[in-house]
């Protein structure tokens, strides 16, 4: 449901921690060109021969060679040139002497041990070779990926874009964090979650909007910036009460391409999906809790598989249980959970209700409870996300 976006061409700075929709061919060898691996002086070998501290051999510096200088230079046989690290090494030369080993002369150089023939010399190539297919399609675009990229002199990538998500929090009781709260009101905390969810997915977010328990507000909001998004996610309001906003702007028995269902999970259990105006919809339960849960459910895997992105699924691990716990029968429980990696240990963390959020914001793993358990004994081995 949630399709993949056709590829684009990105600048490099835009590229990062997305997927590779074509290979990437070499168009240049690196290194460019033989560089000297050292600052030192470039020498033919032979006139540096039986060098050493008490005899060492004396050469004229012909030249000086910084990096980045552009005219190709020549060696010429009994002189040396001063060359730094990463400048061009001088046609005729054969070693590098470090300046370690010479008195670090300017007009003439006391070289006090041979050079060896092709020590210190970075060789055009040696690292790659032009027309290397050196990232493949499919590869995340790291770090090292952008600079090896940069370092080739490609200025951009055909990359995987990133899913465009709508994030919509609906409720009339809901207000934005930093104004006054009246009685009766709560602050808004389900849109910059889930925002922030999407983000740590890898997606982006086209905008984070608020409607109340109003139909023509939530529908406004829809209409202005559904065409620009992949997908759209909303919570609150598929509950069974009145006043259900998504509910009533889709109808209830979906004839509006969207349909609600009962899931049997805790926490979770109303949801809805369908498509409005060709882009698909996932509607949250508006507890806090159940949304972010839900959102780990059914939003990140589909994101990341939508994204060519590996690891879609986050880790499942085994680990001990410290105590007992129960679930409710005929549902699959995810409770907040501290997994302890080093020891394999896992403990279930804060009560299973939907609106303590306080634990989840402290946990690092969903403890997963099948549908037919009801009670898991303390020692049990279970299965745990890792959301770290
Ligand atoms: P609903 O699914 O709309 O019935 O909401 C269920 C519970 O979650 C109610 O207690 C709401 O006040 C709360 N809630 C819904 N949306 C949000 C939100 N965006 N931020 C904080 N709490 C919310
Ligand atoms: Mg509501």
């Amino acid at each position: 449901m949630i399709r993949a976006r056709p590829a684009v061409t990105v600048p490099l700075a835009d590229a990062l921690g997305l997927v590779l929709a074509d290979d990437v061919i070499a168009p240049l060898s690196l290194p460019v060109f033989d560089n000297s691996a050292m600052d030192g002086y470039a020498v033919r070998a032979e006139d540096t021969m039986r060098a050493t501290p008490d005899q060492p051999v004396v050469l004229p510096v012909a030249e000086d060679i910084p990096a980045g200088r552009t005219d190709e230079l020549t060696l010429k046989p009994g002189t040396a040139h001063r060359i730094m690290t990463g400048a061009p090494v001088p046609s005729g030369a054969t070693g590098i002497v470090p300046v370690e080993a010479t008195d670090g002369g300017v007009d003439a150089v006391e070289i006090r041990q041979e050079a060896t023939a092709g020590k210190h010399i970075r060789r055009a190539g040696e690292d790659v070779a032009a027309g290397t297919t050196v990232l493949h399609a499919g590869q995340v675009v790291t770090p090292a990926a952008l600079g090896l990229v940069a370092a080739l002199g490609l200025a951009e990538l055909k990359i995987v874009p990133r899913q465009r998500v709508l994030v919509i929090s609906t409720g009339s009781e809901l207000v934005a964090p930093g104004n006054p709260l009246k009685p009766g009101q709560i602050y808004e905390s389900n849109a910059i979650m889930l925002a922030g969810a999407v983000r740590d997915a890898g997606a982006t977010v086209v905008a984070t909007e608020t409607a109340g328990d109003d139909v023509e507000q939530f529908v406004a909001i829809l209409d202005r910036y559904a065409a620009d998004a992949d997908l759209i996610v909303t919570s609150g309001g598929v509950s069974a009460g009145a006043y259900e906003v998504v509910k009533d702007a889709f109808g209830r028995d979906g004839d509006k391409g969207v349909e609600f269902v009962k899931v049997a999970m805790q926490p979770g259990m109303p949801q809805g999906t369908g498509e409005v105006a060709g882009t698909p919809i996932i509607t949250l339960p508006g507890n806090p809790v159940s949304a972010l849960v839900s959102f780990e459910v059914f939003i990140r895997p589909a994101l990341r598989t939508a994204m060519g992105l590996p690891d879609p699924y986050r880790e499942h691990r085994a680990a001990v249980l410290t105590e007992t716990v129960t679930s409710p029968r005929g549902k699959r429980q995810f409770r907040r959970a501290v997994l302890d990696k080093a020891s394999g240990q896992v403990t279930s963390y804060g009560p299973p209700a939907s609106h303590h959020l306080r634990w989840l914001a402290s946990a690092n793993g969903l403890l997963d409870i099948p549908e037919d358990v009801v009670e898991v004994p303390a020692g049990t081995q279970v299965q745990v996300w890792d959301l770290t």
